[in-house]
């Protein structure tokens, strides 16, 4: 409760402090009507959708992404994954050699049958009772417009629509590895996001998502005999029970074979299902925070997991709250259905109820879900930060005393000394490897935030955290916006931290070099090694155990962080100019005093070369 007032009152005083950006975006609204028959795995829709066109630009045509297109024969997803097979990343404990490829698909595209293949076929997109021109571009549907949308319009479509869910590959499809019927994300035509860089009509091949902001209401029809769990709340829980229904209400279903579903979600820019005859549910409010379903297929060995899931994502909602921004939705769901973990605004979508996987998921709900970054063009700053938070907050449940995000430092470094690294600018889409993608979104994106705390100090950086999220949700924030929010936080100038680690793979390695004494005083050289230059942060400990701490600022930084640590004195030097390779500092204490020198006690800086930032002197 304590902690939760103090994120109030920051909010209150950072928001007096710096203006709101002002870009414009887009604006749209859903509303699904959606027919799906269990026999066949094939469904029919209506979509009709208010679009906001409030950009300054007339548009002449629109995208819509039709992904399951993606999984038949020979599409691109289907050979972008059979020609990454062909890369071999090393060899395994037992001598195998490691594909590149994403073992969940393989070339399983290839040897879909007709029935197994996945389909979304538009039928007409009318605008005012006019069928407007299609063209199919496999995975994205290409609508040129009899009438161009003009600035600040809105424009009503209709999409008529027809789709068999494909045998579960990745993420979305029916049947998966534990035998849930149907896991429906990427089921509908949806349009693609226009901004201030233009279309994002991204043909799927494997990752990312990005959309439009907006409102779903979303209706669907099926066998009465399936629970449905989504994104967004459920309108007629009284209608169809399985638990949804208000303590104490009479369920009454309507008569016949089926069940309509209607399901409305806010301010959200997607909209995920399933849907299996054999799930049950657990309801948790959590205190302060929002309602939780977990949704999960009725076995035995389902049922610790899940209920562990249930007390732990309890438990973990004030600790995310505190540190990340409270979650502003009603409800969240953890769904079981998909391959792994994936994340969808108000839901999840995960194989198992590891907890880690859960927590990382739910954390997107901050960086995949409110701030929407275009995850394609910066995967990191949603895959990164939300592993960044996924490694805190466990360090925090299991009150772990070590450096939580150990796992992100250690990925990071196999991805330098791999040869396959890769600049974090490029699209996700189209890194030359799985590996390189991964490690960088994943690991280097989660260093970005931990090494941030190292720069600018950690309570700062908590603090840029919040006003990152008080500023951006709900704008899909840009790497340039993150860094501003920090250098207005900080104090600091931080460009250069983004172009270094963003934009180039240069690396971090500083040296103790020598050390000697003059004048009854100790002179500590240290060096550059790497190309990226960062503050240094020097600890001296002396045989009689005091300690001093020495910190270095980088003169493109024109500042310096707070004093972290209550015990060990702090000396803050002239900056070092980054074009030069070495610096010199010295302590009042004699060289004979000395029993320990370290570069960077804390192990936030990303230093590629460890072995070289510490000695250890035996006289
Ligand atoms: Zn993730």
């Amino acid at each position: 409760m304590k902690n939760l007032q103090l994120t109030l009152y920051l909010f209150i005083v950072l928001n007096t402090c710096f203006a709101q950006p002002d870009r414009w975006q887009q604006r749209i609204s859903y509303n699904i009507d959606v027919k799906m028959n269990a026999a066949t795995n094939r469904f029919t829709g209506i979509e009709k959708i208010e679009y906001f066109n409030n950009s300054p630009d007339t548009l002449f045509r629109v995208f819509f992404h039709t992904y399951w297109n993606a999984f038949q024969p020979n599409s691109s997803m289907d050979m972008r994954s059979r020609e990454l097979g062909k890369i071999i990343l090393g060899v395994d404990k037992q001598g195998k050699e490691v594909r590149d490829w994403d073992p969940r698909v393989k070339d399983r595209i290839l040897h879909l049958k007709p029935d197994e293949i996945g389909y979304q076929k538009v039928a007409y997109v009318n605008i005012n009772g006019k069928a407007q021109t299609l063209k199919e571009h496999e995975t994205i549907l290409e609508v040129a417009l009899k009438n161009p949308i003009l600035p600040k319009s809105k424009t009503t479509f209709e999409v008529s629509f027809e789709a068999q869910v494909p045998l579960q590959i990745r993420r979305s499809g029916r049947d998966n590895a534990e035998g849930v019927r149907y896991s429906m994300s990427q089921w509908y035509p949806k349009m693609a996001e226009y901004d201030y860089q233009g279309w994002n009509a991204n043909p799927y091949i494997a990752r990312e998502f990005y959309g439009v902001w907006g409102d779903y209401n979303v209706k669907i029809n099926i066998n009465k005999s399936y629970l449905v769990a989504a994104s967004g709340t459920l309108q007629n829980k009284n209608q169809v029970g399985f638990g949804y229904e208000e303590a104490g209400a009479k369920v009454i279903k309507p008569s016949g074979n089926t069940l309509t579903w209607n399901f409305v979600a806010q301010n959200v820019h997607d909209f995920v299902w399933a849907a299996d005859p054999d799930y049950v549910m657990i309801k948790r409010q959590v205190k302060n925070g929002p309602l939780l379903y977990i949704v999960y297929k009725n076995a035995d060995s389902f049922q610790a997991p899940f209920h562990k899931l249930a007390d732990t994502a309890a438990l973990a909602y004030p600790l995310m709250a505190k540190t990340f921004g409270l979650y502003p939705y009603k409800n969240y769901s953890f769904i079981q259905g998909g391959d792994g973990g994936m994340e969808y605004p108000m839901a999840t979508l995960i194989k198992n109820a590891g907890i880690g996987t859960a927590i990382h998921e739910w954390m997107h709900s901050w960086y995949q879900g409110m701030m929407g970054t275009n995850e394609s063009l910066y995967p990191w700053m949603d895959e990164g930060f939300t592993t960044y938070a996924e490694e805190r907050i466990m360090g925090e449940l299991r009150q772990k005393k070590t450096f939580a995000q150990e796992g992100s430092y250690s990925g990071y470094y196999k991805l330098v000394k791999s040869g396959f690294e890769e600049p974090m600018t490029t699209h996700s889409d189209h890194y030359s490897t799985n590996y390189a993608y991964s490690n960088a979104a994943y690991s280097k994106g989660a260093v970005f935030m931990s090494q941030l705390g190292y720069i600018t100090g950690d309570k700062v950086r908590d603090n840029i955290l919040l006003e990152y999220y008080r500023q951006w949700r709900f704008k899909h924030p840009n790497p340039n916006d993150f860094i501003r929010v920090a250098e207005k936080v900080s104090g600091m100038e931080l460009d250069w931290y983004k172009e270094y680690w963003v934009n180039t793979t240069k690396t971090i390695d500083y040296a103790i070099d020598s050390l000697w004494e003059e004048n009854g005083k100790t002179n500590i050289r240290i060096k550059r090694i790497g190309e990226m230059p960062m503050p240094v942060d020097v600890q001296l400990t002396f045989k009689d155990g005091s300690r001093e701490l020495h910190y270095i600022p980088l003169n493109l930084m024109y500042g310096e962080k707070p004093v972290e640590s209550d015990t060990v004195p702090r000396t803050v030097h002239e900056e070092w100019r980054w074009t030069h390779p070495t610096y010199i500092f010295e302590t009042d204490r004699k060289i004979i005093d000395l029993s320990e020198v370290q570069i960077d006690p804390s192990q936030r800086l990303a230093d590629i070369d460890p072995h070289n930032n510490l000695l250890k002197i035996k006289w």
